[in-house]
């Protein structure tokens, strides 16, 4: 892991710049880039101008690791409120949530009756819920969880890192309950022990990875959603696609937004289907400081703010 990347990712867990930081202007400047806004009144403006152009959203508030279930109660009746907003405006729009702002660092229990809620109104609404995964001390748990909500509820999907060498095992063992999975590189900092130190093996293995669901989607009424914006990736999914005789609107591509904006729109023209992933909340810092670590030359944009 380069040294830009591994010191962001100290700087998204540090409490003094998470508290301060986000009172500077020119980084509420930058975020602008990834993020329409702090309300879900600007995530649906933004989703209204993607879905202008046939791309359908996802949306997440933002926000991680509640301390108390009293939070989490505000989290859940959030996203019921927008569930129903968006079934009432008829959007395309779907949920994405991390099961720690749902109380997970409290509660196992508590967590699963909320996520029960909102799955469960998302269901009746004939919508659907993606859980994030956060990092590595929460995969066991996180899959147990999936394993065990997946019983009750046919509309959520899981992510899973391909930076991770458990990846692989997890990905087979899953297959065997029909998932649905969103892959992903992996944004958080992990050792060497437990993560390919190498971006060449992460994609490596992301491609790997990318196959056995491309199998699992070929036999089997899943959904596998392929969440990057590696150019040559989604080219290589995509051919390997056609090469197993895949329809082609079975193969999905999840992006964020602001990133590769004419990749999404080439997408969107394309016969696989794409997905734009809207992040929106006041509790941005540490995910943003996550995407900036993704590619560190976006300091220097947070830089140009300053002089702008
Ligand atoms: C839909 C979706 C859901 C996600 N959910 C999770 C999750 O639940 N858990 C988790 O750990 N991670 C999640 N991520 C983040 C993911 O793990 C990666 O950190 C992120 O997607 C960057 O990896 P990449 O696949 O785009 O490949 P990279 O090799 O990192 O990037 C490929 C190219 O895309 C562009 N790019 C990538 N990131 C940025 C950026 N931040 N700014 C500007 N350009 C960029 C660059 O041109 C880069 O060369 C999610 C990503 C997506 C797209």
């Amino acid at each position: 892991m380069g040294v830009g990347r591994s010191a962001l990712l100290w700087a998204s867990k540090n409490n003094f710049l998470k508290n301060h930081a986000t009172q500077w202007k020119f980084i509420r400047g930058a975020v602008k880039k990834f993020m329409p806004g702090e309300t879900v009144e600007k995530a649906i403006e933004a989703a209204k101008v993607l879905a202008a152009k046939s791309i359908p959203s996802t949306f997440t508030h933002l926000g991680e690791n509640i301390t108390n279930l009293e939070e989490a109660k505000l989290v859940v009746n959030h996203y019921l409120s927008v569930l129903e907003k968006i079934y009432n405006e008829k959007l395309d729009i779907e949920i994405s949530l991390k099961l720690t702002q749902l109380g997970f660092d409290i509660s196992y229990d508590d967590t699963l009756n909320n996520f029960r809620r909102i799955a469960s109104k998302a269901s009746g609404n004939g919508n659907s819920v993606w859980i994030d995964m956060e990092d590595s001390s929460y995969v066991d748990k996180t899959i147990k969880f999936y394993k065990e909500i997946k019983k009750e509820f046919n509309n959520v999907g899981l992510c899973l890192q391909s930076y991770l060498y458990r990846t692989e095992k997890d990905l087979s063992e899953l297959i065997q309950i029909k998932p649905w999975i969103r892959l992903v590189k992996g944004a958080y900092k992990e050792s060497s022990e437990i993560a390919f130190p190498d971006k060449k093996d992460v994609d490596t293995n992301y491609f790997n990875l990318s196959l056995k669901m491309l199998e699992t989607l070929k036999e089997n009424d899943v959904r596998m959603v392929f969440g990057t914006h590696d150019l040559d990736l989604i080219n290589k999914v995509t051919e390997a696609g056609a090469r197993l005789n895949i329809e082609m609107e079975k193969i999905e591509f999840h992006l964020l937004y602001g990133i590769k904006t004419n990749e999404q729109d080439r997408l969107s023209r394309s016969r696989s289907k794409i997905r734009v992933l809207i992040s929106y909340g006041e509790y941005w810092y540490p995910w943003y400081v996550r995407r900036l670590a993704e590619r560190p030359a976006n300091v220097f944009f947070v830089l140009r703010n300053i002089f702008s």
